[in-house]
């Protein structure tokens, strides 16, 4: 066991769970201490109105904890991205904070870190609803499947584990967490899926509804674009541009041809309308490309800008090392 560095970090984003932090911190601690291994517990309090806040307060004495509060409630994506820049771990492991999630898993997904760049959970036996939770995540999860080329069986568990190399490359936004596997891969790192243990909700409630269904579609939009043609936009307006330009082109020197050999009129047709419409929308698609193009530019250049705002960092700064 090595002195100064971290061999776990284990992330876990809470928003209004003041009476599961107690819980989880008991469940937590003795699975960690029995890993012997050199490792951090980092909270995420994402901007919690009850007395959560206080809880962790508590919890900061341990000098394995470390407490990230935010100045209002981001999200969970949000919450997740600040552990994941404040965690100092070879291997990070996410859970969620209301014990859905068993602590008892984490040895087993820390061993599979070691083999894979990104382990994923699969809860097999999920305890939650049916219609308004397993139905329309199923659905998701084919679609996901399906649309990023990334198959996983459950893409909403949070119980996952990464090698560090895998979350410095990720940037979050939106209800993008779920997408870390899809958006991963594309990086080219090693996916696992294991089963994990799920257990009922029993205490606080849960933070979100059938509307997450829609958030999640369309961010899957977004992912499927990103994934696809965020660096080759002109590729992807392009063709669309030049084929209905040459479109218009064409009903326009047809037109031209009638009124000029034949003499007819063309002023009232709606062909004509057609044609210089097709020739519009085709250079507005070209320069829409190039737009895209010098984007591209700017985001892949432009430096990092969290997506979150800090109001304070609770207990091991972690800047005490070496
Ligand atoms: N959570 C969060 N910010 C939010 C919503 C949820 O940090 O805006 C946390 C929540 O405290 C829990 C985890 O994310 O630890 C999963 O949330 P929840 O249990 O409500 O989701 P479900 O299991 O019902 O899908
Ligand atoms: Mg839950």
């Amino acid at each position: 066991m090595q002195k100064n560095s971290t061999d776990l970090s284990v992330v876990i984003p809470v928003y209004n769970e003041e009476d599961n932090i107690g819980p989880l911190y008991s469940a937590l601690k003795p699975v960690l201490e029995g890993m012997g291994i050199n490792y951090e517990i980092i909270f995420v309090d994402d901007g919690s109105t009850d007395r959560t806040a206080s809880a962790l307060e508590d919890l900061a004495a341990d000098r394995h904890v470390r407490v990230l509060e935010f100045r209002r409630n981001f999200g969970q994506t949000a919450a997740f991205a600040a552990g994941f820049d404040h965690a100092t771990g070879e291997v990070i492991i996410t859970l969620d904070g209301d014990l859905q999630n068993d602590p008892a898993d984490i040895p087993k997904l820390y061993e599979m870190a070691g083999r894979y760049d990104l382990v994923s959970g699969w809860r097999r036996n999920r305890k939650d609803p049916f219609l308004n939770r397993r139905l329309p995540s199923a659905i998701a999860n084919w679609l996901i499947g399906r649309v990023t080329g990334v198959k996983l069986h459950d893409y909403g568990c949070s119980l996952k584990a990464y090698r560090r190399e895998v979350v410095n490359n990720l940037r979050l936004y939106g209800e993008m967490h779920r997408f870390i596997p899809a958006v991963a891969n594309w990086y080219g790192v090693k996916v696992a899926e294991v089963e994990t243990t799920h257990h009922p909700r029993t205490r606080g409630k849960s933070k979100y509804g059938i509307t997450r269904t829609v958030k999640v579609f369309l961010d899957l939009i977004t992912v499927k674009f990103l994934q696809s043609f965020s660096t080759k936009p002109i590729q992807f307006f392009g063709p669309m541009g030049l084929a209905s330009t040459l479109a218009g082109f064409a009903v326009s020197v047809y037109l031209a041809f009638q009124k000029l050999f034949l003499d007819k009129a063309i002023g009232g047709r709606p062909l004509l309308l057609l044609g210089v419409l097709l020739i519009i929308i085709g250079i507005q698609l070209i320069g829409m490309g190039l737009l895209g193009e010098m984007l591209v530019r700017v985001y892949h250049e432009s430096q990092k800008k969290p997506i979150y705002a800090l109001r304070k960092v609770l207990g091991n700064g972690g800047g005490d090392q070496g």
